[in-house]
């Protein structure tokens, strides 16, 4: 683009000369992730033709919502889309935590256990399980929980999971994004091989993957190769930016059934749950999907290069496959975490001219600055920036509707690096 827009955004010349070399040689990648955008789009396409979608699936319902024709038939295609048996898609579950929360207390009784076999979960899902106290966490209701971590190389400790498994091992959480570590995140093909092992030690074991940031970043999700409940947000990937609200469950017909009591009442189940005003932006949303995770990847493959290039360690590195969208920067400081984040709003279409400050947040044990100027609130498909104000200080980075959008959040962050006295040019 002309620089001369660029300058009005209030980016320097060095900046746009830099961000440009490095993406000179990023063509051959970005042609991979259209690849896979393209056929994403079809599958997604198909769903929609295949369970009829109509104009009438738009009306949405209010009250109980029963025989609400647009909810159900958005679950169907959710379900051919994923390739399971069924699907709970509702604006009634809040985020992915309540998400991931439903799976589980749904799917776990007194006495049972849940694994992890893939180290520590998402900071939020410590207080869900009861890693650390909170009320009704699992735990309170006589869950116990036992955890395997990865090996030093960000592998499967095989050994260690068979000896972990037991008999009152019920269900396997598998998270496919790092989230706030820095360990790799995981293929659907690495998770598939996973879900086959801990199915070979014990067939009757439900296992569940947190998809959380990984949909539609490849052409297959873990729900094709065996895993029996996969869980999302709609704010993430799914929704496409355009969801205002709700979650997914996706999986067998038995698990799901539980899932949809445990979220309504025993007995009522998938019949109630009103959808409201909201089934438009969740059909318009699921379908613009592919292509909004495409432009999160390019920005985040964009990230990556240009840190990496000026020496910060990033995770995954400038040449890695992807298997969700977030990019992890190690910026070795809490200033140069909000300094990139004060870069990210400024590219923001909303919210540019506040500044991002650390804070207390629900949920995280230290303070976490983010940075988010997003049409829907806390939606972090959108170009958002955050991370956890601790050693060894990495940022994280995903989102941007639109891969210019992304792109200019990243050339941003850089400028304010740079004014800051932080990264010469
Ligand atoms: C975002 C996320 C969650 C939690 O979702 P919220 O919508 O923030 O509650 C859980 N697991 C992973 C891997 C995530 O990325």
């Amino acid at each position: 683009m002309n620089n001369q827009m660029y300058e009005k955004l209030g980016i320097s010349k060095q900046v746009a000369e830099f961000s440009s070399e490095i993406l000179e040689k990023l063509k051959p990648r970005f042609e991979e992730i259209d690849k896979i955008a393209e056929y994403n789009q079809a599958k997604v396409t198909l769903a929609m033709q295949k369970n009829r979608v109509s104009a009438e699936c738009f009306a949405g319902s209010t009250g109980y919502g029963y025989n609400d024709m647009g909810r159900e038939t958005l679950e169907a295609v959710y379900a051919t889309c994923f390739n399971t048996e069924a699907a709970l898609v509702r604006p009634q579950i809040t985020c992915g935590t309540h998400a991931l929360a439903i799976a589980l207390s749904a799917n776990l009784l007194p006495g049972d256990e849940l694994l992890s076999p893939v180290g520590r979960p998402y900071d939020t899902l410590e207080e869900v399980i009861g890693i650390r106290e909170s009320a009704c966490s699992l735990k309170e209701y006589g869950v116990s929980y036992r955890q395997v971590d990865l090996l030093e190389d960000g592998t499967f400790d095989y050994e260690n999971i068979k000896k972990a498994i037991n008999e009152k091992t019920k269900l396997v959480t598998i998270q496919r994004s790092k989230g706030y570590q820095s360990r790799p995140s995981f293929s659907v093909k690495q998770i598939g091989e996973l879900i086959k092992f801990v199915k070979e030690v014990k067939p009757e074991v439900i296992c569940m993957v947190d998809n959380c940031y990984g949909e539609f970043v490849e052409i297959i999700e873990p729900s094709d190769l065996g895993a029996d409940m996969i869980v999302g947000s709609l704010i993430k990937n799914p929704g496409g930016g355009l969801a205002p609200i709700g979650g997914y469950i996706c999986g067998k017909q038995k698990c799901i059934d539980r899932c949809a009591y445990r979220l309504s009442a025993p007995g009522l189940g998938q019949e109630v749950g009103a959808s409201l005003d909201t089934m438009r932006s969740l059909y318009q949303g699921f379908f613009m999907a592919p292509t909004v995770v495409a432009g999160a990847l390019k920005g985040a493959i964009f990230a990556a290069n240009l840190y990496e290039a000026l020496g910060f360690k990033v995770v995954p590195n400038s040449t890695e496959s992807r298997h969700d969208i977030i990019q992890a920067v190690e910026l070795g400081s809490g200033e140069k975490m909000v300094a990139f984040c004060k870069g990210i709003q400024a590219a923001a279409p909303v919210d540019s001219y506040v500044s991002p400050e650390p804070y207390a947040m629900p949920g995280y044990n230290c303070d976490v600055v983010m940075a988010a100027g997003a049409f829907i609130q806390g939606s972090s498909i959108e170009l958002s920036a955050d991370g956890p104000i601790r050693e060894p200080y990495t940022i994280f980075f995903q989102g941007g509707l639109t891969w210019y959008n992304a792109k200019l959040g990243i050339m941003m962050s850089l400028q304010k690096l740079v004014e800051g006295g932080f990264v010469n040019l």
